[in-house]
């Protein structure tokens, strides 16, 4: 068994054995034309066109003399073969998208950092059958005039949730910033402090308050807020009441914060309208599906809530969408507000969002059909015989640089929803071998290779162990068809990493 240290240190030999070989010199490259010009060339040329393999051509040959003026140029590297296997590669490289598909095996569902909610297949292939040509999204097909685009999903979502009207933006920030806009621009709008939220991305509500043309006015403490605090602070220029689902953080011990019904009475007591902003917003009761609670749209409508908002990519399962739900009147406030227009969804989130919707029609078929609550309501007893069903393969590939064994996992939901809740799950946790020196850099250099990957993967390293929770692997072959590729990257060591990071990325 070899411990990392020697592997990495061997890594040097072939380095040594390059400086060995002849140098080449700035004239033994062939110009731009001669090596467009050679047979195999000709091939890109006709697939690609010129423009393209010309100028990859041009910047591969700059390079390559750069290396042999600095005289670190092989030999070899001159040759036209060496070079039309490089221009193929660049080319390659160029074409290679950068927005690409991973395995996702941190164990956090809704992952902002890897693309939030999976798409339902209704959503994919409705989107899909809607892009591919003309569709009615501003037409009314019976009348055959002018139609309006909120009118997609409007009806689906006052029957979802028992809202009197609805209408969407591009996400759910900018649904908490039309709101505040419409409903109280240049007046006041009043806030627990104990929900002044800050969530990813630089979104603070005091910040987004300010960019609505709002005055913010502060009530309570950070652990208690009470009736009055909200009653004593309504004056002339108080426009709004809002509340805040503090979705990423939670106040425990002696708190106490006024519910949505009780504020409801307050702000309707003096004609003034309530606004809750819920973030992740789940349209059906969790708690029927094992999991832990999470507040409804429908819940705080019914509790008197004249708008709520919540996104479309977090619990929901849907595209990244903000969907505002209300009265009549709120919602036409809104919907006339001149930002509506620059904040509209586009048609192609839009189609996702209209069949995600139409599933929730269904809803005895949704942990099957939508993949957010399928991936949920994964069982961790089966995500454990997953587990040691690919121990094995899993064992064989790292081997024997690593140890593999099935382990119980705490998971999340991700994207701020019920932050303090963890879902028990499984997974395997891949340890070096070979002693504790050395250990941190075997994690990350198998963190690394798992991520060169034709198809990233990505764990997470906790306790001197690479974890990969299999609670979102539901296409186990696509991770296991890696695996030979996986065990030639750790079995070059440290050439190996360096070779993935310099690779053309595939597709
Ligand atoms: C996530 C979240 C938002 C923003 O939603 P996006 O759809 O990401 O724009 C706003 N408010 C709360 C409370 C949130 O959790």
């Amino acid at each position: 068994m070899r411990p990392a240290e020697s592997v990495v240190d061997g890594s040097k030999a072939p380095g040594d054995a390059k400086q060995a070989e002849p140098r080449a010199e700035p004239k033994d490259l062939p110009a731009v034309d001669r090596l467009l010009r050679e047979p195999e060339v000709a091939a890109l040329l006709h697939e690609h066109g010129h423009t393209l393999v010309a100028g990859e051509a041009r910047a591969l040959l700059e390079a390559r003399r750069g290396e042999a003026v600095a005289g670190r140029l092989a030999a070899s590297e001159v040759a036209p073969a060496a070079l039309v296997r490089a221009l193929r590669q660049a080319v390659a490289h160029r074409l290679a998208p950068n927005l690409r598909a991973v395995i996702n095996l941190t164990g956090t569902v809704i992952h902002t950092n890897l693309g939030r909610a999976l798409l339902a297949d209704a959503a994919m292939q409705h989107l899909l059958a809607m892009m591919a040509g003309p569709n009615n999204l501003e037409y009314d097909l019976a009348g055959g005039g002018r139609g309006d685009r909120d009118s997609i999903v409007e009806e689906l979502l006052t029957t979802l949730t028992g809202a009197e009207a609805a209408t969407v933006v591009n996400n759910n920030a900018a649904a908490v910033l039309l709101t505040i806009a419409a409903l109280a621009r240049e007046k006041e709008v009043i806030v627990s402090r104990g929900e002044l939220v800050e969530i990813g991305g630089a979104f603070r509500m005091p910040d987004v308050m300010a960019a609505a043309g709002a005055k913010l006015v502060e009530v309570g403490t950070t652990n208690r807020t009470h009736p009055h605090d909200y009653e004593r602070a309504i004056g002339e220029r108080t426009a709004l009441l809002m509340k805040v689902h503090t979705s990423n953080y939670a106040i425990q011990g002696f708190t106490s914060a006024v519910d949505e019904a009780e504020l409801a009475r307050i702000a309707h007591a003096k004609g003034l309208p309530l606004a809750t902003d819920l973030g992740s917003g789940s349209l059906v009761d969790l708690a029927a599906h094992g999991l832990p609670r999470e507040p409804t749209p429908q819940e705080k409508l019914a509790a008197g809530c004249d708008v709520v908002t919540f996104s479309g990519d977090k619990l929901l399962g849907g595209p990244q969408a903000g969907l505002i739900v209300g009265s009549k009147a709120a919602i036409a406030r809104i919907r006339k507000f001149p930002l509506k227009r620059a904040l509209r969804m586009s048609k192609l989130p839009l189609a996702a969002l209209e069949a995600t919707l139409r599933l929730y029609l269904r809803p005895e078929r949704l942990a099957r059909d939508l993949p957010t609550l399928r991936l949920l309501t994964r069982q961790a007893s089966d995500i454990r015989t997953l587990a040691t069903q690919l121990l094995p393969e899993v064992a064989s590939a790292v081997a024997p640089r690593f140890a593999v064994e099935v382990v119980d996992l705490l998971g999340q939901i991700g994207s701020g929803s019920l932050p303090v809740e963890q879902l028990p799950s499984a997974g395997l946790a891949l340890s070096p071998l070979g002693g504790k020196k050395g250990a941190g850099r075997a994690l990350d250099e198998l963190a690394t290779a798992l991520r060169g990957l034709p198809l990233p993967v990505i764990g997470r390293i906790a306790d001197d162990r690479l974890l990969l929770d299999l609670r979102c692997l539901e296409d186990a072959r696509a991770f296991t068809a890696q695996l030979p590729a996986l065990a030639s990257a750790l079995g070059a060591a440290g050439v190996a990493t360096k070779g993935l990071a310099e690779s053309p990325r595939q597709a």
